[in-house]
């Protein structure tokens, strides 16, 4: 894939109706709303081609673990239709073949800047317009100014003292080279055991010499228990899309299933474990997301499902002392993402993969041959970083975006980011930040919550351009109080109570706040349309005096 949609090198003077940054699920899809329509739109996208998560993440094992019943753009029938997924969780390859296609089917390339990075975005108060700048020395001017980044695409990787001194290979799962990685006959280490970890780890073990896996946290995971779908599963999936749609525009989670209402306590135990047993075999997240509804809220009712799964985990894994390494017993389950596998405990079982307590003992630094903790040196020709990422916020504030009175965004969120909605902030009018701070984001199936803000975001350009406004901006009375909202839901939850990338503490100085919003995505759904269809209280609209123009010249932006 080349560049394509450059205007010509140097700094052009384009205006257009919206900038949307990135070329992932949320970008793709937001430039065929807006094209579809008749909104100019540029996009720039940082890699050679579309789908975000799926182009980066090319690791060994990488796929979804959302099933392709909901995995999917919602937004065409003639797509539904067309497409045909060869497993219930596709791996990344032919994630990416989707919406190669989904750009390619709705000829959206045409509109997308490959390679080329945002790097700064400034708001013009006289003429209402953001002047956006690239890492490509381009200047595009826009009304609309529509941040699709990704809420886990700005890597982590640990500063351990030594990386530079190690002389094997080493790589980010998200930064993975897209020839592959030979690991045969290699001395292989991995660090990390979240969902990336937990992906990677059997099928690196399959190829290497050894594969040494260092532990910090355990991490609950439950088994995914894919399978190929027949041609006619995939039919019958066909014919469902609809009202699986209509379905998961309402649930909690934006998946099938939805939580039962009371507790997990007033089940008796063997009913309970029934439940649990059944779960377990048919795969997926629904022992955790389809069950009792104060799972996440209770802590004794967490315990049932947390006990049962560390059952499995002991059941599974032969080593007694690697047995108890597993088990997760620092957090309540579901507090830190739990992973979805594929015969991840039984890895353990091989001859060649040992683990390696990096709480007890943690990594001092890397050393030319591996890599060294308070106990001992383990010499690698490979190390594999399945470190996470800085989420939510970390790609949106690699930008300089600058608001009224040139704000700073990063300024204004020094103290953890504060939204109206997850999808404005006061001080930067027409910004939107699509799967932001404070809306379902991660905390749901992605689809469903970023085509909520997709079509959000859609209509409310059509209502401006219909009404002869120019700009929408969050009240700060409307961003304090959704931000409380936001927080007072999480505090209800046990997920406050532990470190994790949701609290942002895997950052180092990243103020330590939950910043998704808990109260469902259905909920959420009936909350965003409510504003738009009662004139958007809580945003001030406004039209301009000023006439609106072209930027003149390369001055202006942040500097
Ligand atoms: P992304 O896909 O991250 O795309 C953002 C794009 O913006 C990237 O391509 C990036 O290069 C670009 N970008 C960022 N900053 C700039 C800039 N300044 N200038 C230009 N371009 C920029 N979610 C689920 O619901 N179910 C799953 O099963 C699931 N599996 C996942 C597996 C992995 C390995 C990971 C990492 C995440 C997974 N997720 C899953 C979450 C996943 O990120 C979303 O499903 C979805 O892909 C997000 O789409 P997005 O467009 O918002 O972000
Ligand atoms: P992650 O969940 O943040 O896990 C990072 C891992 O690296 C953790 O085990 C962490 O340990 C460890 N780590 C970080 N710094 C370390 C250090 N200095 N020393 C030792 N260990 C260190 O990242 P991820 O696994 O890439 O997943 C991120 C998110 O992406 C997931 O939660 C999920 O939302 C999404 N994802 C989804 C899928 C899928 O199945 N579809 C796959 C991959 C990713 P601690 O826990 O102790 O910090």
């Amino acid at each position: 894939m080349t560049k394509t949609a450059a205007p010509e090198s140097g700094t052009s003077k384009e205006d257009v109706d919206a900038v949307v940054v990135g070329a992932g699920l949320a970008g793709l899809g937001m430039v065929y709303h807006l094209v579809d329509r008749g909104f100019s739109v540029r996009a720039f996208e940082a890699a050679n081609d579309v789908g975000g998560t799926w182009y980066w993440n090319r690791y060994p094992g990488a796929r979804c673990d959302s099933p392709v019943d909901v995995y999917c753009y919602f937004f065409s029938d003639e797509l539904l239709q067309s497409w045909n997924w060869s497993s219930k969780y596709p791996r990344q390859p032919e994630l990416l073949r989707y919406f190669q296609h989904v750009a390619d089917r709705f000829d959206l390339r045409q509109h997308i800047t490959f390679e080329t990075r945002v790097v700064s975005a400034r708001f013009d108060e006289e003429r209402n317009r953001w002047v956006v700048k690239t890492d490509g020395e381009e200047q595009v001017t826009c009304k609309y100014l529509i941040t699709a980044v990704g809420c886990l695409s700005s890597i982590q990787v640990p500063d351990f003292p030594g990386l530079e001194t190690f002389r094997g290979e080493w790589y980010h799962s998200a930064r993975w080279p897209h020839e592959g990685v030979d690991f045969a006959g290699k001395r292989v280490g991995i660090i990390g055991t979240g969902s990336t970890g937990i992906q990677a780890t059997p099928l690196i073990a399959a190829e290497a010499d050894h594969l040494t896996v260092f532990q910090r946290t355990p991490n609950f995971s439950l088994p995914a228990r894919d399978h190929r779908l027949s041609q006619e599963q995939m039919t019958a999936l066909k014919q469902s899309y609809r009202t699986i749609h209509e379905t998961i525009r309402h649930t909690v989670s934006g998946q099938l299933y939805q939580l039962k209402p009371g507790s997990a306590l007033d089940v008796p135990a063997d009913e309970r474990l029934r439940l649990y047993e059944k779960d377990w075999a048919e795969g997926g997240f629904h022992l955790l997301f389809g069950e009792w509804e104060d799972l996440l809220t209770n802590e004794e009712s967490n315990t049932t499902a947390a006990d049962f799964v560390r059952s499995k985990i002991a059941e599974i894994v032969q080593d007694p002392h690697t047995r108890e390494l597993l088990q997760p017993r620092d957090h309540p389950i579901g507090t830190k993402r739990p992973a979805l596998d594929s015969d991840y405990f039984e890895t353990f079982n091989r001859d060649n993969v040992s683990l390696v307590d990096v709480r007890a003992a943690p990594i001092v630094e890397l050393t030319e041959q591996g890599v060294r903790t308070t106990e001992t040196e383990y010499e690698l020709d490979c190390l594999v970083f399945a470190t996470g990422f800085d989420a939510i916020t970390g790609a949106l504030l690699e930008m300089d975006i600058r608001g009224r009175g040139g704000l700073p965004l990063k300024e204004k969120w020094v103290d953890g980011p504060t939204t109206y909605l997850g999808l404005g902030t006061e001080g930067f009018p027409n910004l939107f930040t699509i799967t932001g701070p404070g809306s379902p984001a991660v905390l749901g199936n992605m689809p469903i919550t970023i085509e909520q803000h997709l079509e959000w975001i859609r209509d409310c350009l059509e209502h401006l351009r219909a009404e002869g406004l120019d700009t929408i901006e969050a009240t700060s009375d409307a961003e304090r109080e959704w931000t409380a909202e936001v927080e007072a839901i999480a505090a209800e939850t046990l997920m406050v109570k532990v470190n994790s990338w949701y609290m942002g503490s895997n950052i180092p100085g990243k103020p330590r706040r939950f910043v998704i919003y808990l109260g469902g995505v259905g909920q959420y759904g009936d909350v965003i349309e409510g504003v738009a269809g009662s004139g958007y209280p809580g945003f001030t609209l406004s039209s301009s005096p000023q006439p609106v123009g072209v930027l003149a010249g390369p001055s202006g932006g942040p500097s």
